[in-house]
């Protein structure tokens, strides 16, 4: 990776990886690019932005050939509840979005990253220590637009020679932009309502376990991942990563930890209860641990504090 474009940059994965990014590569080698015209805010940034509408493969093809990319990491997509909401937007956009960054990354000879899910899982997959080579037969428009992207992204690098490559997020916990519409949402909620009421009405229920990762750990991986060993690589899209298996009583227990007066409810809401119902409740990240040594820093006490001292300071800077 020199130099990268990512789009969807101004959702909650890209507002923290096109930083990193930025420091590691070079402010000027990482074009952010998104549907949403938010120049001001990457004005402030140091770095190239451009708007662009990942639905249209020709504009994707100009930026790409204009700044002269040798990676493109394809972050662009409707997530699973809204996807539920809307499910023929969710496939245009999942799937066309997908194919037009797959083409320019053919074309161009560009590397290539797009993040698959735990979504890409579902009701007959072995619900614990979910193997990374499994049944993926998904119930929701989210997971199949999921799975046929890693089925599109194996094609193109063994029909084309692309290299692409991809992991299956958990649920991401991450303070800096708020989460686009997924299931597991109530995973960052909680921490905001922590500390502004001490109280959280959580939409999944009680003894429902997902797994979930803390965004340093998601960013590392990303980064660790597209700099691997290409001939180590045998299961390329997409890698099971993972840090904790949870369920929201035990957010509830590690936040009162820092705030004892902290109150759980509950008030389920039935589309996403029924989705995170369809996915497992852990994956087994052994395959990414040996192909490419992926590892996390963070369990769930501390992304908790460190989630708590972080919205602490956010709010008091927001405040003054
Ligand atoms: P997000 O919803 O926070 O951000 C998506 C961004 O895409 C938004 O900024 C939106 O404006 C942009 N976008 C929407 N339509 C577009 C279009 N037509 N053209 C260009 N940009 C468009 O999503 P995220 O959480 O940052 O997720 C990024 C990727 O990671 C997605 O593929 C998602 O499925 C995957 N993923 C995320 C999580 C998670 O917990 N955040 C977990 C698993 C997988």
């Amino acid at each position: 990776m020199k130099r990268i474009l990512v789009t969807g940059a101004l959702g909650q994965i890209g507002s923290e990886l096109v930083p990193k990014l930025r420091d590691i590569y070079g402010d000027n080698n990482v074009i952010a690019t998104d549907i949403k015209n938010e120049k001001q805010y990457w004005q402030t940034q140091s770095g190239p932005y451009e708007s662009l509408d990942v639905s249209n493969g020709q504009a994707l093809f100009n930026l790409s050939k204009k700044y002269q990319v040798d990676t493109i990491i394809h972050l662009a997509a409707l997530l699973s509840a809204t996807a539920e909401k809307k499910p023929l937007l969710a496939w245009n956009l999942n799937m066309g979005g997908l194919v037009n960054a797959l083409e320019t990354a053919k074309e161009l000879k560009c590397q290539f990253f797009t993040p698959s899910s735990i979504g890409a899982f579902g009701p007959s997959t072995p619900k614990e220590k979910t193997p990374q080579v499994t049944i993926q037969r998904p119930t929701t428009m989210y997971g199949v637009s999921k799975v046929s992207g890693e089925l599109l992204c194996d094609y193109y690098h063994l029909k084309f020679g692309v290299d692409t490559r991809g992991v299956r997020f958990p649920g991401l916990i991450s303070y800096v932009a708020p989460p686009g519409g997924g299931t597991t949402d109530y995973a960052v909620e909680i921490f905001y309502e922590a500390l502004l009421g001490m109280k959280y009405t959580c939409y999944i229920a009680k003894d429902t376990y997902m797994d979930m990762m803390y965004m340093p750990d998601a960013l590392n991986a990303i980064i660790q991942l597209m700099e691997g060993d290409p001939d180590k690589l045998f299961h390329r899209n997409a890698y099971n990563v993972t840090a904790i298996s949870v369920q929201p009583g035990d957010f509830e227990k590690a936040i009162k930890k820092f705030l004892p007066d902290f109150r759980l409810d509950y008030k389920i809401d039935p589309i996403r209860q029924a989705i995170a119902e369809s996915w497992p409740n852990s994956i087994d990240p052994t395959v990414a641990k040996q192909e490419w040594g992926f590892s996390v820093s963070y369990d769930l006490d501390k992304l908790t504090q460190d989630m708590l001292e972080r919205l602490q300071q956010k709010f008091r800077s927001n405040a003054s």
